[in-house]
């Protein structure tokens, strides 16, 4: 029996001062478990250093690197897709290009797996060489969204994960657009393992998830995992209006019992403050869902592929197929 293929997926964007150390930590990692055959799917994902020439030059020396290079950067979510789309092997395992996500523990994985695990994801222990702010931004972020979520989503959970073949076409079969790809593991189901680890700091070079795109990051876990917002529209929306009708209550008794009913003015301007937020909030929420409703519409690629290096030819698999809606 021929060993058992895995595929290790790394995202890779701007990462020329860690990437080198990456590859030679996964060689040495790869070394060390003589019983699998391993592919290593790199994803350049738009970056404007000189990534893609490394990962092109590391490829060309060992038969065991593929790379796929985006057209542009498209972001870490759809970069994991890609990798996981190309990959061939009977486990794939997701890991950061940064090394914060130490390859030792894909050895624990690869045991669980062995196991007959599904799938096995690191839980963030301890987390190092993080600001004060991301780690309460992530604790938060987290409790949130489990809170929110239809499905449980495992709290300091990150992507580093292996998942068997099975869970893989799983998440290969879903053409979502906002890809929050731990949620949709989780939405998954199989066997799942969570496997304590501690969350290294980057090796070098710096964190490529500015405020923004984690905003953006939380946002997609939460309105692609419940539709809560929605409710909590119609929650606010019903207080409002009961708080109206006791304002037109009052209102209408001043008129027709006192004379002093010109008077009034600040509960008026508060009235139509408080109703135009509230109803600009709601519009919001929907509005959100709407894009979201939009851009699926649409049906576009995930992402545009320009380049692919060290797959067979002939053998390569049949590409995501984008479903018409
Ligand atoms: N990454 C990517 N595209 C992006 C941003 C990040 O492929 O637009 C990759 C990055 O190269 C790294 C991983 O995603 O391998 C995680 O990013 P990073 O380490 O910057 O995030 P953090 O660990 O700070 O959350
Ligand atoms: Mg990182």
């Amino acid at each position: 029996m021929s060993a058992k293929l895995v595929s290790v997926v790394v995202p890779c964007y701007n990462e020329e001062e860690v990437i080198a150390a990456t590859l030679k930590e996964l060689a040495g990692f790869m070394k060390q478990n003589p019983r699998y055959d391993f592919e290593v799917v790199l994803v350049d994902d738009g970056s404007k250093d000189r990534t893609l020439e490394m990962l092109r030059a590391a490829a060309r020396k060992d038969a065991r690197l593929k790379v796929v290079s985006f057209a542009r950067n498209f972001g870490h979510q759809f970069a994991v897709t890609a990798g996981i789309d190309a990959a061939a092997g009977d486990a794939v395992v997701l890991i950061d290009a940064d090394l914060q996500d130490p390859p030792e523990v894909v050895a624990e994985m690869l045991a669980k797996w062995e196991e007959g695990y599904d799938v096995v994801y690191g839980v963030r222990r301890s987390r190092e060489g993080e600001s004060a702010f991301k780690l309460a931004t992530a604790r938060a972020f987290y409790r949130v969204l489990n809170g929110l979520s239809e499905v449980p989503i495992p709290l300091d959970v990150g992507d580093f994960r292996l998942m068997a073949r099975p869970v893989v076409e799983v998440l290969a079969a879903m053409p979502e657009r906002h890809r929050f790809i731990r949620g949709m593991v989780a939405w998954a189901g199989f066997r799942q393992y969570a496997l304590p680890y501690d969350r290294k700091r980057r090796v070098a070079g710096v964190s490529k998830y500015p405020l923004l795109k984690m905003i953006r990051f939380a946002k997609d876990g939460i309105l692609s995992f419940s539709s809560r917002p929605l409710q909590v529209a119609t929650s606010l929306g019903s207080m409002a209006s009961f708080v109206a009708l006791l304002g037109i209550v009052y209102a209408l008794v001043l008129r027709i019992f006192t004379s002093t009913w010109v008077e009034g003015w600040t509960a008026l301007m508060i009235a139509v403050l408080f109703m135009g937020g509230v109803q600009l909030l709601c519009l919001g929420i929907i509005g959100e869902y709407i894009g979201r409703i939009y851009e699926q519409g649409k049906g576009r690629p995930l992402y545009v592929v320009r380049e692919r290096i060290g797959f067979d030819a002939g053998k390569e698999k049949p590409r995501r197929k984008v479903r018409k809606t």
